[in-house]
């Protein structure tokens, strides 16, 4: 059995987002103690934890010094230095190591991961200039869609070719980065299903979230997920299967395509808390920023109960000021501001959790308030 962090000690979050935000509120609960880096002063998780190393992510001083304060050390997103964390990885306890990071952060290495799993996945193929891509397309075909192997998110990086003129639109990413090509999954639906292990090999999964998405940004989650049970089930088994094949610490975001012949493809894997998890925080016995930091710590990880149907709507920067207006109106909306102090359109800056027994009549509620218009 291997030995569990207790109350009192410190979580060391690399990155200050509302994922670190959440993770520490949670934290705190349990009476740690947290550390966060980030380079914002006053970032939403450093509003709420014990300390601050106001620092680039990449600084590797920083990081060490991180390390130094924390009894355990974890990161609210992929981007992570991975040579910075491999580097203090021998003084310091990263249960999620680095080879889950490793393998996620990179497309190409991530679908090839999940594919030797024997999981489904989109067809991929490596792409790094002009001439593969037309080679790709030639074996892919079209409609297609053209992806940063590294750095993408929320659709950024990203060309989808419909016809040979798009080719030609593909000469600015493929100039900059390493690119994978994939076939366009017919999808009826996208989902996504949390699962967390811990150093014992116990795993737990969440329910599953049914998400959509406006201009690639997660704009509402609906738990459960309107499939049958029956893929709903196969959903969390192919998460514990991940989890298993990657011998996962922590928790893990599987996003998957429900395609039209009803198989489940996925899509992509997040090493940490998700977006389309937040409704845990109401929704569940347990969220998923509890079971995180119980997974990292090695404490038992309980059954996850979802309470009540759910769903979840994003704030983005130019919902923001309509949702704080409207507080008034609806006694049962969770609002959750994350307490950034700039507002750019498309910024996360907050969520609504509504817990529904009638989720039609919920979604007419969300459209009717007339904040999530545009
Ligand atoms: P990603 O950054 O890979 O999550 O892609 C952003 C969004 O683009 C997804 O949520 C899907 O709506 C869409 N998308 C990406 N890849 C595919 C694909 N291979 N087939 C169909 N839709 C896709």
């Amino acid at each position: 059995m291997t030995k569990m962090i207790l109350p009192g000690s410190t979580i060391g979050i690399i990155g200050g987002g509302q994922l670190g935000q959440m993770l520490a509120l949670d934290a705190k609960q349990t009476g740690m103690k947290v550390a966060i880096l980030d380079p914002t002063p006053q970032c939403p998780a450093g509003q709420v934890a014990d300390e601050q190393i106001v620092a680039p992510y990449e600084d590797v001083q920083a990081i060490q010094q991180l390390a130094q304060r924390s009894d355990v050390l974890t990161y609210e997103f992929e981007n992570v230095d991975l040579q910075a964390l491999e580097d203090v990885a021998d003084d310091s306890y990263i249960p999620q190591g680095t080879h889950l990071l490793y393998t996620t952060k990179d497309r190409l290495r991530e679908k090839s991961f999940l594919r030797q799993a024997g999981l489904k996945t989109a067809p991929f193929l490596p792409v790094h200039d002009e001439e593969e891509l037309a080679m790709a397309v030639e074996k892919i075909g079209m409609p297609s869609v053209l992806k940063t192997s590294e750095g993408g998110y929320d659709g950024h990086g990203q060309q989808v070719l419909r016809s040979s003129a798009d080719l030609a639109k593909c000469a600015e990413i493929l100039a900059t980065h390493n690119c994978i090509l994939e076939g366009w999954v017919p999808f009826r639906m996208e989902c996504s299903v949390m699962v967390a292990r811990n150093e014992d090999g116990a795993v737990t999964t969440f329910p599953v979230a049914e998400n959509i998405h406006h201009d690639e940004i997660l704009h509402i989650s609906i738990v459960p997920a309107r499939i049958s049970p029956r893929l709903q089930a196969r959903a969390q088994q192919l998460a514990v299967q991940i989890a298993e094949a990657i011998d996962l610490r922590g928790i893990l975001g599987v996003e998957m395509f429900v395609g039209k012949d009803d198989q489940l493809y996925i899509n992509e894997l997040a090493p940490r808390p998700h977006n389309s998890g937040h409704y845990s925080i109401e929704a569940c016995n347990f969220s998923q920023f509890a079971i995180h930091n119980r997974a990292i710590c090695n404490w038992p990880l309980p059954k996850i109960k979802l309470l009540q149907p759910v769903l979840m709507v994003n704030v983005l920067g130019q919902h923001v000021a309509k949702v704080r207006e409207q507080i008034a109106q609806h006694p049962n909306w969770h609002f959750h501001d994350y307490g950034k102090a700039e507002v750019r359109h498309n910024r996360k800056m907050g969520h609504v959790t509504i817990l529904t027994d009638d989720v039609e009549a919920t979604l007419r509620d969300i459209q009717r308030s007339g904040i999530w218009e545009n």
